[in-house]
């Protein structure tokens, strides 16, 4: 038989390798921004079109390339960084492999201008998926321009895997980030679709964390600093009163090389046990310098993980710096007579009046009785709550009435079928429980209905606010102080993009700046105290994409805001709010799954019952 094995086209093995480096259009952002840095750039310019799918550019003022050079950077290992294997275990550079642009070129169109400071002309090169269509002089001036257009044109099936353009620019930004923390020495810009997202000006390292951050960041942070024989530490803890209920600000470099690595993450974790509120996260900026000798970087194709030789060691000096550091900080407040009030109040609410935490409820509100229970003797003595109560559920009442028969053709198209579980003789005796203020058993013809109230209370409000975003729009109550809220200039950007939906359920915006906004209407089910807490949710879960929303920012929106404001399991509910919420369930399109399709009941049969008893 013939010999069957032949050596791969260069252009299929750029493309093959491709798939390893390039992940996403923020692989390309990463690999770009690296090499402007290892060509000593100063001024580094960064421009993305819709999420980097469109167009990425990345301009500097580096060294520059000669013209073989240019020509020679898009092969496969064509590098000037190392020389031989020795080298790898004391590079300087953030690139090494020759990889990058070999395999950027191979799945995307790429148009190279530069120029060394020697030269008279530089030189521009333009590829299309691994061919040369040409390379040219050009006047150009000092350094280098690297643009990538329609990314993965020849992979379709990458293509269409990318995820919405929110979340792919929340990758860019996380590189942009990566690489702006470990360079303070050198001015990055970033446009993101013709907009200036970040201009950071060459400073010290705080001074860029706030730069990025937004200003209000400065007062949070704690300085993290040790040097030992074989660990430098520098860098910054944010105190344990910002944590986020998100996953915030974690940031490990290690010879200032973003690394992931939940070995250190844990040392950081213990080092706040007992200071976060539970399930808040710590946020940090650390950065660590060892031996280059005694960690390897080349185990990953993407670099971000790494392996050290002493991991013990480094742990517990990870861990006794932050709890140094916190120590320290938290002594200052006794110490000092003028308290810094910044420690005592998160979030910019200084100057807020406390209030007690939604939700409270009626107990003798009856959602059968009509309005008048609402505006009985209760009312005068309970005053708002009662209201806020109601609007737990708001439009339930109305939305049968008032809604239009087509909405119920687009979503509870199945209601006769729902009813039927329940007989008419056990309608009238019919009787709920709660069971641990988490569950709620309902009888029903068959036997009896175990339900989630979390989870059920899910579904409920998930297809009232897509009714809303989708069809009409919902109350909002108008607040007599607006409220100002804190957020980064990322997080701004994404709010913007949400506007129109986010109006539709309520949130009023009377002023969008570049790092706060300011709020003259929330939705009825909202109060002042959680909408902070209910946007930055919306915000994080629109950057880390919830499972299921096929790309749709209604989708998202409604799945975010559901998940938030439903009644959390552990809270009582009287029996009419129980007939309430089981009665709205079963009102639903879908009342078996949650939105993001977890069961909201179980169904327990008198057979199954009697079986137990045999
Ligand atoms: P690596 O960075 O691993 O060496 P790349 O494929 O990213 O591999 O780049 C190949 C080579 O092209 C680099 O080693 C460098 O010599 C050159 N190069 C790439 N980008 C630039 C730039 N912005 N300025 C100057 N030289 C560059
Ligand atoms: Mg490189």
């Amino acid at each position: 038989m013939e010999d069957v094995i032949q050596l791969l086209p260069d252009h299929v093995a750029n493309q093959i390798a491709a798939g390893e480096v390039v992940q996403r259009p923020a692989s390309v952002v990463k690999e770009l921004l690296e090499n402007a840095i290892d060509a000593k750039a100063t001024l580094i310019k960064l421009i993305v079109k819709d999420a980097g799918k469109t167009l990425i550019q990345v301009s500097d003022n580096g060294t520059g390339m000669s013209v073989s050079d240019a020509r020679l950077s898009f092969e496969r290992h064509a590098t000037s960084k190392i020389k031989n294997a020795d080298d790898l275990f004391k590079l300087s550079t953030k690139g090494f492999r020759g990889e990058a642009l070999a395999s950027i070129a191979a799945i995307s169109h790429v148009d190279l201008k530069t120029k060394r400071p020697i030269d008279e002309v530089g030189t521009h090169i333009k590829i299309e998926g691994s061919y040369v269509n040409f390379q040219k002089d050009i006047a150009s001036p000092k350094g280098t321009t690297v643009l990538v257009k329609n990314l993965f044109f020849n992979v379709p099936a990458r293509r269409n895997f990318l995820k919405s353009n929110i979340v792919e620019t929340r990758h860019i930004i996380d590189e942009f980030h990566r690489v702006a923390l470990t360079h303070p020495d050198i001015t990055f810009s970033f446009y993101n679709n013709g907009a200036e997202l970040f201009n950071l000006p060459v400073s010290n390292v705080r001074q860029r964390i706030v730069n990025i951050f937004g200003s209000k960041t400065n007062e949070k942070l704690v300085p993290v600093q040790e040097e030992t024989e074989v660990l430098k530490i520098s860098g910054f803890v944010f105190k344990p009163e910002f944590a986020k209920k998100t996953r915030g600000e974690q940031f490990f470099f290690v010879n200032n090389r973003f690394i992931r690595s939940s070995y250190l993450n844990h040392a950081v974790n213990t080092a706040f046990e007992g200071l976060l509120r539970p399930k808040t996260h710590a946020s940090y900026l650390l950065f660590l310098v060892v031996d280059p000798q005694s960690i390897d970087i080349n185990i990953h194709p993407t670099k971000t993980e790494i392996k050290f030789d002493d991991e013990q060691t480094l742990y517990a000096i990870l861990r006794a710096s932050v709890k140094h550091a916190l120590g320290q900080f938290n002594i200052a407040p006794i110490l000092d007579f003028n308290r810094d009030k910044n420690l005592d109040t998160p979030y910019g609410f200084d100057e807020k009046i406390v209030q007690n935490p939604m939700v409270d409820f009626d107990k003798a509100f009856n959602p059968f009785k009509g309005q008048s229970s609402l505006i009985g003797s209760k009312q005068s003595s309970r005053g708002n709550h009662i209201n806020e109560w109601e609007s737990l559920y708001v439009g339930l009442e109305s939305k049968s009435n008032v809604t239009s028969d087509n909405f119920k053709e687009v979503y509870f198209e199945s209601d006769e079928n729902q009813n039927s579980m329940f007989t008419d003789e056990i309608k009238e005796i019919q009787k709920t429980f709660q069971l641990k203020n988490k569950y709620i058993i309902h009888t029903i013809k068959s036997g009896m209905l175990v339900i989630d109230q979390h989870r059920a209370h899910q579904r409920v409000l998930y297809e009232e606010f897509l009714e809303q975003i989708t069809i009409k729009e919902a109350i909002s109550q108008q607040l007599l102080f607006p409220l100002k809220l804190e957020f980064g200039m990322d997080e701004i950007n994404i709010l913007e993009t949400l506007r129109p939906q986010l109006e539709q359920t309520g949130f009023m915006f009377s002023m969008v700046a570049k790092e706060s906004m300011e709020l003259c209407g929330i939705p009825a089910t909202v109060n002042n105290e959680q909408a902070l807490l209910v946007l930055e949710q919306v915000v994080y879960d629109a950057q880390n994409e919830l499972p299921d929303t096929h790309f749709s920012q209604t989708d998202m929106l409604s799945k975010s805001l559901a998940k938030s404001l439903a009644i959390k399991s552990g809270q009582y509910l009287s029996s009419d709010e129980r007939d309430h919420l089981v009665n709205k369930l079963f009102a639903c399109k879908d009342p078996t799954t949650t939105p993001t399709n977890q069961p909201t009941f179980i169904t327990i049969n008198v057979e199954d019952l009697d079986k137990k008893f045999m």
